[in-house]
C-alpha cells in the first residue's frame, strides 16, 4: 500500500492509504530526509483512520533537499524540439517552494502567456549516495510518483538556462503517493497527459533515454543523493509548446497527468492574484 504526506485538521502527516482511507504513522511528519527506506519500512500505524477525501494531500515529499530534473529524456520529445539527441543528461533543478500537492489548484503568474504541461515519473531516494554506481542503484531508491513539470515556456527560453521557466512557485503537482519498488514496477508504464478531457501525451517509461539508474549514477558523481530526494525523469512528446496550434494551461483548465500503477495528479489552473 501507498504512502502519503497530508494534512488533515491542521496537522501533519505521513499515512498509509488502504482503498478510500488513510491511517497516520506514528514518528515524522511528512516523507523527507527522514524517511529513509529502513525507517519507512519500520513505522507503525497509529490507529487514527479518516477518508482520503477528508485530507489535504501535500507534495508527496514537501520539503526535499533537493528536485533535479531531467530535460529532453525521451527521443519523441527530442525529436519535437528540432534539438540533438543529448549524449549525457540535460539537468536542471526547482526549489521544494514550487511542489504542490496532487489535488491543489496551480497557480499561473498573469506574466506567463505560455504555461505548459509535461508528464513525468519522480523517483524518490531513500538511501543516501555518492558515487553510486548504476547497478546499484535500485538501493537508493524509496519509490515512486507522479508529477507535472509546468513550465512557462515563455521564461523558460529567456536564456540559456532554464531556472526561471521551471521552478516558479507554487506551480508542479508532486504525488498523490509514493509506492515503494516492491509494489509497482515503472519498467515500462504507460504515462498520460489529458487536458479538460483531451489526451495530449501518451507515452511509456521504456522510452527514457537515460534510465533510472543512470540518472542515479550520473547525479551522485557530483552530489550526494539525500534520502528525500526527488528526481523528475522528463517528459515524453506531446507538449503544449510544441504542438500545432500550440495549447497552453489557462485559468479554469483541469490536467490530469497519470502513470500506470502509480495513480494521477489532478489540477484546475487559477490565475495567480496580483
Ligand atoms: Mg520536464
Amino acid at each position: 500500500m501507498p504512502f502519503a504526506s497530508y494534512e488533515h485538521e491542521g496537522r501533519c502527516h505521513i499515512g498509509r492509504v488502504e482503498g478510500d482511507e488513510v491511517v497516520a504513522l506514528v514518528g515524522p511528519s511528512e516523507l523527507g530526509r527522514e524517511t529513509t527506506t529502513e525507517v519507512l519500512a519500520s513505522l507503525v500505524e497509529s490507529g487514527v483512520r479518516v477518508p482520503v477525501t477528508d485530507v489535504r494531500l501535500r507534495p508527496v515529499v514537501p520539503q526535499p533537499d533537493k528536485v533535479i530534473c531531467v530535460g529532453l529524456n525521451y527521443k519523441a520529445h527530442v525529436g519535437e524540439t528540432g534539438r540533438d539527441m543529448p549524449e549525457y543528461p540535460v539537468l536542471f533543478t526547482k526549489f521544494a517552494s514550487a511542489l504542490i500537492g496532487a489535488y491543489d489548484p496551480i497557480v499561473v503568474p498573469a506574466a506567463s502567456a505560455q504555461v505548459d504541461y509535461e508528464a513525468e515519473l519522480a523517483v524518490v531516494i531513500g538511501r543516501e549516495g555518492r558515487r553510486i554506481a548504476p547497478e546499484r542503484a535500485h538501493e537508493h531508491v524509496l519509490g515512486y510518483s507522479v508529477a507535472n513539470d509546468v513550465t512557462m515556456r515563455d521564461y523558460q527560453y529567456k536564456t540559456h538556462q532554464w531556472l526561471q521557466g521551471k521552478a516558479w512557485e507554487g506551480s508542479t503537482p508532486l504525488g498523490p503517493y509514493l509506492y515503494t519498488p516492491d509494489e509497482v514496477d515503472v519498467a515500462a508504464a504507460g504515462l498520460r497527459t489529458i487536458l479538460n478531457g483531451t489526451k495530449l501525451q501518451d507515452s511509456d517509461t521504456s522510452l527514457l533515454i537515460f534510465d533510472i539508474p543512470t540518472l542515479i549514477s550520473t547525479i551522485s558523481e557530483f552530489t550526494t543523493l539525500l534520502p528525500g530526494d526527488v528526481i523528475l525523469t522528463g517528459t515524453p512528446g506531446g507538449v503544449g509548446y510544441r504542438r500545432d496550434p500550440q495549447v497552453f494551461l489557462k485559468p479554469g483548465d483541469e490536467v490530469v497527468v497519470e502513470i500506470d500503477g502509480l495513480g494521477s495528479v489532478r489540477n484546475t489552473v487559477v490565475l495567480e492574484r496580483a
